[in-house]
């Protein structure tokens, strides 16, 4: 595939749907991935494109209809709770002691390239406010 030029011009450009994305090939090991953590609904791997010394992806492995945040629906509670739980675990694993940052995009104007929910963990160095 063409090599996008932008990750923001991957978002105003990816299709919202269900259709199957990298992160299923990413939850099969079909593609390589750093895999930082993992359990029966969680896996956490590194970032290709790292915004920072620790840049991390916590995804559940059954995306449930969860293509981004603001599908969500009262079935994925469980599972908001627990990306968010285990990316503190990651955090500590990963030594941000000094804070880190957590972000989820969604939709074209939050710049999401890929619809399958994740929580980005980026850390490891000192982040700005307000984000760009
Ligand atoms: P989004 O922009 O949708 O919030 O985040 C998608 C993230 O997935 C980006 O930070 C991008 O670098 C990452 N990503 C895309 N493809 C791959 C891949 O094949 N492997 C890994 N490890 N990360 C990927």
């Amino acid at each position: 595939s063409p090599v996008m030029a932008s990750e923001k011009e991957a978002a105003l450009t990816a299709t919202p749907s269900d259709a199957p994305t990298i992160f299923d090939k990413i939850i099969s090991k079909e593609i390589p991935s750093t895999v930082v953590y993992e359990d029966d609904k969680v896996l956490a791997f590194r970032d290709i494109t790292p915004q920072g010394p620790v840049h991390i992806l916590l995804i559940p492995k059954v995306r449930d209809g969860l293509t981004g945040l603001s599908k969500a629906e009262e079935r994925h509670i469980d599972i908001l709770g627990r990306l968010l739980y285990t990316a503190k675990l990651v955090a500590k694993q990963e030594g941000l002691d000094e804070g880190f940052r957590i972000v989820i995009n969604d939709g074209p104007q939050g710049c999401q390239s890929v619809h399958h929910i994740h929580v980005h963990l980026i850390g490891g160095r000192q982040m700005n406010w307000p984000p760009g």
